[in-house]
Formats: C-alpha cells, structure tokens, sequence
C-alpha cells in the first residue's frame, strides 16, 4: 500500500511540474512579447562612424554594408 502511495504522489508531481512549465512559459513569453520593444539599432559604416541609418543598407560615402550599432545607454567616448 505505501508503494502505491509513493508512485501516486510521484505521478502527482511529475504532473504538477510537467504542466507548471508550460504555463509559465506562456504566460512570461506573452508578457514579454507585449512589453519588450524592439531594441534601438542603428547601422552604421565601419569606415564612416559619422553614417548612420535606421535601416541596413549601403554606406553612401564607399558602399560598404552597414554594419548593426546597438544603441548602448552609456557612452564612454
Ligand atoms: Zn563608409
């Protein structure tokens, strides 16, 4: 009797937890989803910093791709 005791509250658990995770990953992914704005990203030319651009694309002064620049809060230079 104690076994099935045991196995039952193991299965109870394993339940718990197997729906548990499920949920809450649903219900942080939504809450992230509706909260997390895009983050600020700016394009840039590794050759001309001073080029900067909303959008990826081409440098106008040599062509070269753009490269990502996230945004950074601080600004050490
Ligand atoms: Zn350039």
């Amino acid at each position: 009797m104690k076994k099935v005791t045991l196995i039952a509250v193991a299965i109870f658990f394993s339940a718990a937890s197997v729906f548990a995770a499920p949920l809450n990953r649903t219900g942080s992914d939504t809450t992230k989803t509706k909260k997390v704005k895009p983050a600020k990203v700016q394009y840039t030319c590794t050759m001309h910093p001073e080029v900067l651009s909303d959008k990826p694309g081409k440098c106008p002064k040599c062509g070269m791709t753009l490269v990502k620049k996230e945004v950074a809060k601080k600004k050490t230079t």
